[in-house]
């Protein structure tokens, strides 16, 4: 049987290396096609050397990089758009990885859409290049993951609503003042998921979850007042999906992005030899559930607001966050300044234009600077 090539975009980080693993085991179905990372040459040359991809991209490359080897922000959308790639999984983190969800789309790929910042920043231009090109967009996502699995094949007016489950991250027992002045250490602590630095912020400001409330819209075309979203501490139930008669389905296992992973490549087909480990309810329980703390994590409503407000107020939404959390990263500022940030963004730039690529690349520029200034006072 002729197996399916894959194209892994961020091949180096968290989902990145975990989708090898889920490749190693399903060598039956699908090859690595094209491996792509930012800087990490050293780890790009291990995959290499294992995995024998024909194409391989390092946007910044060192200067003793193999001469075969692709360089530039290009090189990403040279590896979702070649003959010999089926699937793009798409793991790069942030803004950097829109041209190439656009232009995998465009040229009728199926996407595993780990970058969830492509279809905030850009929704409507993700479907209209799904749509022009005849591409598919296949969520990785756990929460998107098991919303897709829980609606099967069910037309979507029988929805009434999701609800999307929140780890709460680090700071769920913290007070409103602990939060703000919380470290770059407490925020990279997060209790249930291992993933890179960057997600790992999002999720301890909730700025995840409002990523996450706007992808879904997009994904499924739910209106916004119809997701919801509910702390889970233990991340067992990946997310509920209401039917119109008040049944409500949810998808569980225990929390792993290789189950995921594998079902953006196969949907909507399900295989046997996955290596994960059976369910134990009893072992993975209690499961509780808990309000979102809306006042001390004010950056979930700014997002949920910004989804509501469309056009170019998601793309201000994610860039100045972006920015916030990069500043945060590196030290310079108060974990309780990345919603501040995110705020003032949105009252200058939210009604930008946003039509096309380039506006909706203007507005998130315009907002990364306004933040760089306001944070660098
Ligand atoms: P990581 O930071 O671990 O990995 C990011 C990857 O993208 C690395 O391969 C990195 O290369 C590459 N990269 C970073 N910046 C650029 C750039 N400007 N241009 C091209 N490549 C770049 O992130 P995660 O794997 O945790 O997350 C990736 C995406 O998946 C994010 O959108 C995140 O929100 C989403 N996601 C992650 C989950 C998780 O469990 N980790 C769960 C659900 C969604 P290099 O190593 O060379 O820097
Ligand atoms: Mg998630």
């Amino acid at each position: 049987m002729k197996t399916r090539g894959v194209a892994i975009l961020g091949s180096t980080g968290s989902i990145g290396t975990t989708a090898l693993q889920v490749l190693e085991r399903q060598q039956a179905r699908f090859h690595v096609a094209a491996l792509t990372a930012f800087t990490n040459a050293s780890l790009l040359a291990e995959q290499v050397a294992r995995y024998a991809p024909s194409f391989v991209g390092c946007v910044r490359a060192p200067g003793d990089a193999p001469q075969d080897w692709r360089t530039g922000e290009r090189c990403l959308v040279d590896a979702a758009t070649r003959d010999d790639v089926d699937i793009v999984i798409n793991a790069v983190v942030g803004s950097a990885g829109l041209d190439a969800t656009l232009a995998a789309l465009e040229h009728g790929k199926r996407v595993a859409l780990a970058n969830k910042e492509s279809l905030v920043m850009g929704g409507a231009l993700v479907s209209a290049a799904a749509t022009r090109g005849g591409g598919t967009l296949v969520p990785v996502d756990s929460e998107h993951s098991a919303i897709l699995q829980c609606i099967g094949s069910r037309p979507i007016a029988e929805v009434r609503r999701l609800v999307l489950t929140a780890s709460g991250g680090p700071f769920r027992e913290w007070s409103r003042d602990q939060i703000d002045g919380a470290s770059l250490a407490d925020a990279l602590r997060h209790p249930t998921w291992r993933m890179g630095r960057k997600i790992t912020v999002d999720s301890a400001t909730l700025v995840n979850k409002a990523l996450e409330v706007i992808e879904a819209h997009f994904l499924f075309g739910i209106p916004y007042e119809c997701i919801d979203v509910v702390v889970h501490p233990q991340s067992v139930v990946h997310s509920f999906v209401e039917f119109v008669d008040g049944s409500v389905l949810a998808q569980l296992g225990a929390p792993s992005m290789e189950l995921p992973i594998l079902y953006a490549l196969t949907h909507p087909d399900r295989v046997s030899d996955t290596g994960v480990l059976p369910f134990d309810a009893v072992a993975l329980s209690p499961l509780s559930f808990e309000a979102v703390r809306h006042d001390d994590f004010p950056a979930l409503g700014l997002g949920l607001q910004a989804g509501r407000r469309g056009g170019a107020a998601p793309a201000v939404f994610n860039a100045a966050n972006e920015q916030a959390v990069a500043i945060f990263l590196e030290g310079a500022i108060r974990f309780g300044d990345i919603a501040h940030a995110i705020q003032s963004a949105l009252s200058r730039f939210g009604d930008a234009p946003s039509g096309t690529r380039d506006a909706i690349l203007a507005a998130d520029a315009q907002a990364r600077r306004h933040v760089q200034e306001l944070l660098s006072c």
